[in-house]
Order: structure tokens, then sequence, then C-alpha cells
């Protein structure tokens, strides 16, 4: 099936177009420069930029395509978790556009979404030149760590479409937020991954041996696979801060990268605990701090020792985009899924296992 996706639950305003598995366009708006000078995502700001965005973003995936409105089988929205305002754009704009042209829509559930973009074919798999890229069919059970500015999730995926277990998330921060906030404290601009990157280079790594959140739980806590990022970040503050009472020089490099290390070691052992506990040698990870170097590389070695079969779609599929939910919607119609009816909203706090609203 032909299918449109529409994805508007943060700051990226994002229309994507499918052929089952193969991608054909995928049309990314981002409001991020006009939350840089608050330091993080406003809520009210990105409900604006989507409706600015939405209209051209339509048009443009359909045109990068090369098909048109009529010929579109589906519309797929997110409808949850994420922002209120900005969710609700996107969803009163797929309502619209199913009613003009008379086709099914399928409301469906963002962070699902996310590992839904690991089914796409991608024409050239160097986008991004991502060289993780698994070329063939992904393989159920997996394994998702999604990790991004507004989520630090641990799913176990017996099914895309139908099971979908949440084995942890974060208490306090998202990782990407914590990077975002250190990013801050450092004297880094908006957002922080790619700047604590970029101001790590060099920089060793276990110079500072900063906590590693809820690391260390018994084999049967309930939360064992949870994670905690805000103990972290106050260590980093902590320690700048002494640094400078003593009138020395905080040596950037070294924080960057020790404070970059204790995220990537925490997500990682955890996310390979899940793959051992589980009995699942697949690992597939999401969302934009999969941007950062060090998660791959780490990820990489990793499960390469662990014997782990690791799955990183392009980056421009990590991060959010329309495509990766028009993805999963031409999955439920594929699994013979019924579509959903007119009455679903946006649900900010949408639980895992809803794959697919109303
Ligand atoms: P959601 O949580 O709904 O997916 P989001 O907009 O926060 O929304 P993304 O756009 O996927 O999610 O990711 C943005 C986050 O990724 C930011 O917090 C940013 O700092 C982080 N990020 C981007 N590049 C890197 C990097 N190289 N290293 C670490 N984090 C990064
Ligand atoms: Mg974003
Ligand atoms: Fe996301």
């Amino acid at each position: 099936p032909l299918v449109l996706g529409i994805e508007t639950s943060c700051d990226e305003t994002g229309v994507g177009i499918v052929r089952g598995t193969t991608l054909l366009s995928n049309t990314i708006a981002s409001s991020m420069d006009e939350h840089a000078r608050y330091g993080g995502v406003v809520p009210e700001v990105a409900a604006r930029a989507h409706l600015e965005a939405m209209t051209p973003a339509i048009t443009s995936a359909l045109a990068d395509a090369g098909v048109t409105l009529a010929e579109i089988d589906a519309i797929a929205v997110t409808s949850g978790p994420g922002l209120a305002g900005a969710l609700m754009v996107g969803v009163g704009a797929a309502k619209a556009l199913a009613l003009a042209i008379e086709k099914p829509i399928y409301a469906v559930n963002h962070l699902v979404g996310h590992v839904g973009a690991d089914v796409l074919r991608v024409p050239q798999n160097t986008v991004n030149g991502s060289s993780e890229v698994e070329d063939g069919e992904i393989q159920y059970p997996t394994i998702a760590l999604l990790v991004s500015g507004g989520h630090t999730s641990l799913l176990l995926v017996r099914d895309l479409v139908s099971d979908v277990e949440l084995l942890g998330e974060t208490i306090d921060d998202a990782a990407g937020e914590a990077f975002d906030k250190v990013a801050r404290l450092l004297g880094l601009p908006y957002p922080g991954g790619p700047e604590i990157d970029r101001a790590a280079v060099g920089g060793n790594p276990k110079a500072i041996r900063f906590p590693r959140g809820l690391s260390l739980p018994k084999d049967h806590d309930a939360h064992r696979y949870d994670f905690s990022f805000s103990g972290l970040k106050t260590a980093v503050a902590r320690w700048v801060e002494k640094k400078q009472d003593a009138a020395e020089d905080v040596p950037l490099a070294d924080v960057a990268a020790s404070f970059r290390e204790a995220v990537v070691d925490v997500l990682i052992t955890k996310a390979l605990a899940a793959c051992a506990e589980y009995g699942v040698p697949r690992l597939l990870l999401g969302g934009g701090v999969v941007a950062n170097a060090r998660v791959r590389e780490v990820a990489a070695a990793r499960a390469g020792a662990a014997g782990v079969a690791l799955r990183i779609p392009p980056l421009s599929l990590c991060t959010d985009n329309g495509a990766m939910i028009a993805a999963l919607g031409a999955q439920l119609i594929m699994a013979g899924h019924a579509p959903s009816g007119l009455g679903f909203g946006a649900d900010s706090t949408l639980p895992i296992t809803d794959i697919q609203v109303g």
C-alpha cells in the first residue's frame, strides 16, 4: 500500500511516503533552531511551527515521492506519546486529509514507529554514511533501545504490529535531555548531543568516573531496565563547580568524554543485558542520540563481542520522521488490521502497548 505518514510529536514536522516497505520520500522541517535560545523544546513554539510547516511538508513529500494525493491508499499519523499541542496539529491535519481524499487512517504509537523505521528499504544504504546499517529483513523478537531528547526506552518487540513490551524507561531525564543539560552547564549551545561529541574529541573517557545511574539492580528487580540520568547531570555540575571554586581550569574534553562514556556505558550495558536475559540475539537502536559517534562505536563493539546482531537505521530514519509512521501504518495494513475510527485524539502519555489507537 502507498501510505503517507505524519509525525508531529516533538519539534520535527515529518511527512513521509512509503510503498509497503520501500521508502519513497521523507520530508522533515524542524523548529529546533527556534528552541535553541531556550535550551530545550518549547511546546507552544513547536505547535505553532507544525501548523506553519504542515502544508508545505505534505506538498514536498508528494513531489519527492512522485505521487499524487489521489494515489495515496491510507494516512498514518502519530497519536502519542509526545507534546499534546504538537500532536494535535498532526492529528488534525491527518484527519482532514483522510476525509478529503476519502481514505482510511491509522493512528499509531510514536515509539513503535521508531522501531518500524527499521523495516524500510532505503534505495542506498549510504544515507549519512551509516555503515552499521544491516541489509535484509528485520527479525523478531528483537530488543529495541530508543534514545532521544524525550525518551529513553528499552523494548522487547515480539511482533511490530501486535506485541511490544516495555522493559524499562527513564525515571527522570531522557538521555538526549542529559546531553542537552550538560552541554548547557558546560557553556555549549543546544542541541547538546553534537556539541558534546565535538568537545569530547581528544578527551579521556576514563579521566573522571561519573556515576552510572541505576546500573546495579538486583536480578529480579522490576525496575532493572529503568534508566536515570539526572544524578549524572548533577555529578557533572558539582565536579565543574569544584574546579571553578578552586580556580582551576575545567578540562572540557575530558569532562565531555567522561560524561558521554557514562551515558553510553549504561545504555549499552542494559540493552545487552536484556538481550541476554530474554535470549534475543538482536538489538535495534533508534532515536536522535544514536547520532552519537560513541554510542554507535560502543554498541558495535559490545554487541559483536556478545554475538548480538546490531541494527541501526540510517540517521534520517532514527530521528523523528514521517516515513517511520508511514512504515508502521503500512505494516498494520499488510497484517490486515482495520483502520482507526475518526474519534481518536492526541494522547501525550500513550502507553507502548497501544501500537494502534482508535
Ligand atoms: P522524541 O523524544 O519525541 O523522539 P526529540 O526531538 O527529542 O523527540 P530526536 O529529534 O530524535 O528526538 O533527537 C534529539 C535529541 O538527540 C536531542 O536531545 C539531541 O541532543 C540528541 N542528539 C543529537 N545528536 C546527538 C549526538 N551526536 N550525541 C548525543 N545526542 C545527540
Ligand atoms: Mg527532535
Ligand atoms: Fe522520537
